[in-house]
């Protein structure tokens, strides 16, 4: 479900003409609709209604200011993996005791700042972490909560890149492994175990995978409070998949959320969810200015403003987008096949290989449909291009929430060396 759709012959955001947006901002630029974050943080909230729940929202997806305050303003919580996406969440106004902090590479600085924020909780990855965060928090003279990640061995299907819970992936501790760092745990001052994490994946759309690595974390938990550790919380991560075109079909989040409901009944655990993409992955769109059809032998290439750099998401996991023109096609435009891809010098700067589609016009303007998470957040200035813009629109008001940086700034964190200037 979301709120972008044709009235009037133009595709819309909520009451807002996107191309009123372009004119004004220019392209490339992404769009998100607030009816449709709000939507799906309701629906998932509601889903989990009456259980000890924690829906902390993966700012990884989408960590725009303007759309973290939007979701804190529904009662979400936040799951960083840095101190960056901290220091987002909590300017947002995401109370740090709603905040998980995962990834597997932390630094001292950034316990530090969890630290003296008070998170909920970290997940930790490994044993030399929970060593490095049990002193780093004595020398503060705190205790930090800490549930470990796990891998459980499971795979999650979907794209490999995009997989976590197998054997060979970096995340999480070796399964094997985790009785005797709960063991460990009990001899580190600066650290107490108050749940298990576990995170298999992103874009998955079958539960069962889910279903499975649930279950046998579960099974874990059952076995460490046997051995006297006193876990309150199970950290079930992320990772529901979402449409990205009418043949996906992935779970409904009220069916993830009986299956949660089926495998963590009666344990008395607070249940902890991280989820990205299902909030903002169809809240948003990426608007692109075609530039030039350029014709060759065996296919036409559709050259346009935005590119790798702008929406990775292509070059990275070969994602599709579904890619709609702005202007409402009719019976009678013609159906074509394109190319399409961007000004970037590089081959995998490349949106879709034989797509069809309504013929686009050069100066005519396309969106790219589900482009609400890892979009800008994984943009970059490659090739001396400004950061993409970011708007948020709300009914039939919009705003500039990123703006592009100009030359000038995108400079001015480099300096000539003295023999240079
Ligand atoms: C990326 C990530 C998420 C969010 O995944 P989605 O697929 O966007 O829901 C949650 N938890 C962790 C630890 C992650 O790395």
């Amino acid at each position: 479900m979301h709120h972008f759709n044709y009235e009037d012959g133009h595709l819309h955001c909520e009451g807002v003409d996107l191309n009123e947006i372009a004119d004004q901002i220019g392209t490339p630029v992404y769009v998100y609709s607030t009816a449709t974050l709000r939507r799906h943080a309701r629906v998932i909230a509601a889903a989990f209604d009456g259980m000890d729940c924690l829906i902390a929202y993966s700012v990884k997806a989408n960590g725009n200011l303007a759309v973290l305050k939007t979701l804190a303003s529904e009662g979400c919580g936040a799951d960083v993996v840095s101190g960056g996406e901290l220091k987002r969440a909590l300017t947002a106004g995401i109370p740090a005791h709603r905040i998980v902090f995962s990834g597997v590479g932390k630094t001292r600085e950034e316990m530090v700042l969890a630290l003296e924020t008070g998170i909920h909780q970290f997940n930790v990855e490994s044993g030399a972490e929970l060593i490095e965060l049990s002193e780093v928090a004595m020398g503060l003279g705190k205790v930090a909560p800490v549930a470990l990640r796990v891998n459980p061995d499971v795979a999650a299907g979907g794209h490999p890149n995009i997989s976590t819970g197998k054997a060979g992936d970096k995340f999480g501790v070796p399964w094997a492994d985790a009785p005797e760092l709960y063991h460990q745990m009990k001899a580190l001052p600066g650290v107490e175990a108050v749940g298990v994490d576990v995170h298999i994946g992103s874009q998955i759309g079958d539960l069962e995978p889910m279903r499975a690595a649930f279950k046998k974390t579960i099974g874990l938990v059952k076995f460490l409070r046997d051995a006297g550790h006193d876990l309150k919380r199970i950290d079930l991560g992320g990772g529901l998949g979402i449409p990205y075109q009418a043949s996906d079909s992935p779970a409904p989040p009220s069916d993830y959320a009986q299956m949660i409901r089926d495998v963590t009944e009666g344990l008395g655990l607070q249940v902890i969810l991280e989820p990205g993409r299902v909030i903002a992955g169809n809240a948003g769109v990426m608007v692109s200015e075609v530039l030039y059809h350029k014709p060759a032998p065996d296919r036409t290439f559709l050259i346009i403003d935005a590119g790798m750099n702008d929406l990775m998401r292509p070059a990275l996991y070969q994602a599709h987008h579904d890619i709609l023109p702005l202007a409402e096609p009719s019976a009678d435009t013609p159906r074509t096949t394109y190319d399409i891809v961007g000004p970037i010098c590089e081959s995998t700067d490349k949106f879709a290989a034989q797509r069809k589609m309504p013929e686009v016009p050069a100066g005519g303007r396309i969106a790219f449909m589900s482009s609400g998470a890892y979009g800008a957040v994984l943009s970059s200035q490659y090739n001396a291009r400004p950061l993409v813009a970011e708007v948020l629109v709300d009914g039939d008001q919009y705003a500039l929430v990123r703006r592009r940086p100009s030359f000038d700034e995108m400079i001015q964190l480099e300096q000539m060396p003295d023999w240079l200037s």
